[in-house]
């Protein structure tokens, strides 16, 4: 895949201020220590690493944090595919289409959704339209999934991506009334309508020159590295890897054949139409 670096606007840099492995309490947990700091004097919200920090004094600490050149690299090639991702999406859907950005964590974070670990791997939270990502991800994706490669990491991106596309047309509307699992169910064919959509991005990305053009540009090979990580993360897949077993009735994203099949519809077709999105004349 070639990419230039950008200015990092398509991110939020949350690295430096999450993780420290602060526990949800809930609002009930809350009540109980306000009271018993409030008794003992003591300000025990501190011993828990929820803390009263304002954001300010936590927001833009990337330089605190750890890091390598591999990592930063990482973080610039994630900027690059989401403004790209989102120009393209911009472009399809016009003034219906509001940008967004990864919050960038490491450990674990709180969002919109709730308390979310490094383990609960990337997501989409429609409360705070952000997608979420602890790029130690790419590592799981590589080494335990067996799918390396910038465009395996991509496609993942671009997936999470999807997702905002479904909030702002209400695609996810359905599978927010009904979380039951199953290879039928709402939640299988909003995932599988993601992978769709991150081979839509993948369809302008293979157009040749654009790279010129200051904008994304697929190798050849690349579109094997998403297959590949489509079929890694299948629930088949991983459902073999965890229990030894599959069980379609405990799917929620859909089988190995099913995302590959979707992220290569997508790919082929470049049409949102195609992984039943409703088009642009038409209203829900
Ligand atoms: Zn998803």
């Amino acid at each position: 895949m070639q990419w230039t670096p950008g200015n990092r606007d398509n991110i939020e840099d949350m690295r430096g201020r999450s993780g420290g492995g602060a526990i949800p309490i809930g609002i009930g947990g809350f009540l109980v220590l306000l009271v018993l700091s409030w008794v003992s004097g003591t300000n025990l919200f501190s011993l828990l690493g929820t803390s009263s920090q304002s954001p300010s004094q936590t927001v833009g600490t990337g330089g605190q944090v750890a890091t390598s050149p591999a990592e930063e690299r990482m973080v610039d090639m994630v900027d690059a595919v989401m403004r790209d991702a989102q120009d393209v999406w911009a472009q399809k859907l016009g003034p219906r289409y509001q940008r967004t950005t990864v919050r960038l964590f490491r450990d674990s974070i709180q969002s919109a959704c709730g308390y979310a670990e490094e383990a609960t791997g990337p997501f989409y939270c429609p409360g705070d339209q952000r997608v979420y990502l602890d790029l130690a991800f790419f590592d799981e994706l590589s080494r335990r999934f067996g799918a390396p490669g910038d465009f395996a990491q991509a496609y993942v991106i671009t997936h999470e991506l999807g997702h905002h596309v479904q909030n702002l047309m209400g695609l996810n509307e359905r599978a927010a009334r009904d979380r039951r699992p199953g290879v039928n169910s709402a939640s299988v064919a909003l995932e599988l309508q993601a992978d769709c959509f991150a081979g839509i991005w993948g369809h302008e990305a293979a157009q040749s020159g654009r790279f010129k053009a200051g904008h994304v540009e697929l190798d050849p090979g690349d579109v094997d590295e998403a297959l590949r990580a489509a079929a890694a993360i299948g629930d088949d897949r991983l459902q073999k890897m965890s229990t030894g077993r599959v069980m379609p009735d405990r799917f929620t994203h859909g089988s190995s054949a099913q995302r590959v099949e979707s992220f290569r519809r997508g790919m082929e077709s470049g049409d949102p139409a195609a992984c039943g999105a409703p088009t642009s004349n038409t209203t829900r």
